[in-house]
């Protein structure tokens, strides 16, 4: 399953690195001058990342500083310094490398939420880079609110995390994160959607079983079903997580698991999209998958769309041969 998020950090760059060799694509072609061939974040005063880190993000950062025009070497510091911390952000997050992607409206603005200060410049910033690399971007601002735009955990990750809660000594702390763990992962359920479930939500459609919320009830994905069991023979009636989990509580269970050596950091964001990109894979009808997920239209799915593995050309395992 390790395959799921369809682009690791290490696929990200060498598929960018690919990408670089086109000879169609001059603009990209590594021969940097000045301040862009030998900017290094980690002679800066505040170290921007880790130095294994900057020889990953390091390729995608001059190449596409590279492509703004008119600049002297002082004017560019600032955009290197931007186009670095987003993309050592991206990297920490899973997102793909690749200038299509770093500098979409869903990741810069996604990216920009996260800054305490300058937010504004950097957003600017980051927003012409887009326009110097052919990226279009919306004509609105579309303001500094987070989308639910996250690379999804793979199986193994969210196994790890079930196993994790279940070690949980603290009984609530167990039916809490447990609970917030099946209904995003298995369920896809948002953190507003988690609000009250319980017990008496499970229910069966045509001999599959479903758990509903609010305004929208989805079937248990078939890897969770036996995890669900268990969990319904001890979590009692209480509400799975509880009566009121918004961001307080979910932002609780992310202290709970910390960092860990082994283990992702917990995003409720990224159980969802686990689920969404999991349905995506295994050619769920996509009506079914809105309803599901609760979105209105197709729309919402591009971001998950990043994250599906290719397939593999009918004709590479054809047995018939070529005609
Ligand atoms: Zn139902």
């Amino acid at each position: 399953m390790g395959t799921l998020t369809g682009v690791t950090a290490a696929d990200t760059t060498s598929t960018f690195s690919a990408s670089t060799s086109q000879p169609t694509d001059p603009g990209c072609s590594p021969g940097y001058v000045g301040i862009v061939a030998t900017y290094d974040p980690r002679k800066s005063k505040f170290a921007l990342c880790a130095p294994a880190e900057w020889e990953v993000v390091a390729p995608v950062v001059r190449a596409t500083v590279a492509r703004l025009e008119g600049f002297a070497d002082r004017g560019l510091r600032p955009y290197l310094t931007a186009m670095t911390r987003l993309s050592v952000w991206a990297l920490r997050e899973g997102l793909p490398l690749v200038p299509a992607s770093l500098l979409s409206d869903p990741v810069i603005e996604a990216h920009v939420a996260t800054l305490d200060a300058n937010a504004g410049t950097f957003r600017s910033q980051l927003r012409r880079l887009a326009a110097a690399n052919g990226v279009a971007l919306g004509s609105t601002a579309v303001g500094y609110a987070r989308p639910g735009y996250s690379a999804p955990y793979t199986l193994d990750e969210v196994r790890a995390l079930l196993l994790f809660a279940s070690s949980l000594t603290n009984e609530i702390r167990r039916r809490q994160l447990t609970g917030l763990l099946l209904l995003g992962a298995a369920c896809g359920f948002s953190r507003a959607d988690l609000r009250g479930v319980c017990n008496g939500d499970v229910h069966h459609h045509s001999g599959v079983r479903y758990v509903r919320t609010r305004n929208r009830c989805t079937p248990i994905l078939e890897d969770f079903s036996a995890d669900f069991d268990a969990y319904l023979s001890w979590c009692g009636d209480e509400p799975f997580v509880g009566v009121k989990p918004g961001a307080n509580i979910t932002d609780r269970m992310v202290s709970w698991v910390g960092e860990r050596a082994g283990l992702p950091r917990l995003s409720a964001d990224r159980l969802r999209a686990f689920f969404v990109v999991e349905h995506l894979r295994r050619n769920t009808p996509l009506p079914s998958l809105l309803a599901y997920c609760g979105f209105a239209s197709l729309e919402a799915l591009d971001p998950y769309l990043a994250f599906l593995p290719a397939s593999t050309p009918l004709c590479g395992s054809c047995e018939e041969g070529s005609l």
